[in-house]
């Protein structure tokens, strides 16, 4: 089912059973604007079918907010301008040479370069697989993009992140919503989820620039200001506590500052940080 925002934002819920995120739809006067292409042909297709539903004008762009596969691979039935930018456009471009055949998923799956689980959704939820092609993207923007759909505009914009070095966000003014992707979650390097120190501060800072009310995430649909300065503030101060690799260290320092121990999502961003500590080590 459609979630409706206003009377021009629109998205779908993540589904994180079938790693799908959520799919974002703002509609101006003239043209509507997708955000990430699904996760496969049938995610599309039944976003697609959702939106049929409503009375939006045609789709005239997708953009994708970074390019991990779940995030575009459905982006084909769109039939309309692809939006990345420089960066995504080159990650994708693997994408776009792989073959999508079992013989040639099992070998992507081997050498790493593809996830089972990918596989399996591609497996089940790409018919025709063996013909399937990535297109190629029709803009890619460096910095910051501007649109106006008919009296809704949209500024695209990359930021900076702790989830990939090719994070793009939409953001629509007059409705003081923002699009965020992935980009305020952890990556997986190496096997191990972790958190990267060096960027958080940095990612907060050019969200915070934006005044927005409503935020659209991934993998977790909408949160308020609210439930965003709590997220912002669990992720900040374990951050601080965690100086070494120590996760023992980083809750004593956690409860030196708190006077009480972490809850669990805390906990979770306490190994996040430790793991990127240790990360940093390997690489020195
Ligand atoms: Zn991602």
């Amino acid at each position: 089912m459609l979630n409706k925002l206003s009377e021009s934002i629109y998205y779908l819920s993540n589904q994180n059973d079938k790693d799908r995120p959520t799919l974002g739809l703002v509609c101006g006067d003239q043209y509507s604007l997708v955000i990430d292409g699904g996760n496969s042909v049938q995610h599309a297709q039944e976003f697609l079918q959702e939106i049929s539903r409503i009375d939006a004008p045609p789709i005239k762009y997708v953009v994708i907010t970074h390019a991990h596969w779940d995030h575009f691979l459905g982006m084909n039935e769109f039939n309309a301008t692809i939006i990345v930018n420089r960066l995504t456009q080159q990650m994708m471009n693997i994408w776009r040479n792989f073959s999508f055949d079992d013989h040639s998923l099992h070998e992507y799956v081997e050498s790493n370069k593809m996830s089972s689980h990918c596989m399996e959704i591609i497996k089940n939820e790409i018919p025709m697989r063996n013909s399937y092609q990535l297109n190629d993207s029709d803009i890619s923007f460096e910095g910051s993009l501007e649109l106006d759909l008919g009296n809704k505009v949209c500024r695209i914009e990359t930021i900076r992140s702790t989830h990939t070095d090719d994070s793009t966000i939409v953001y629509i003014p007059d409705e003081k919503t923002i699009f965020l992707g992935d980009s305020p979650y952890g990556t997986t390097t190496n096997s191990l989820f972790h958190y990267k120190q060096a960027m958080l501060l940095p990612m907060i800072e050019d969200i915070q620039k934006y005044d927005a009310d409503h935020f659209l995430l991934g993998h977790e649909s909408i949160c308020d200001l609210d439930e965003m300065d709590v997220f912002w503030r669990e992720l900040t101060s374990c951050n601080r506590a965690v100086t070494s690799t120590s996760l023992d260290s980083a809750i004593t320092n956690f409860e030196k500052e708190h006077e009480r121990t972490p809850n669990e999502n805390e906990m979770f961003f306490l190994q996040a940080f430790v793991n990127d500590q240790r990360l940093q080590l390997q690489h020195k």
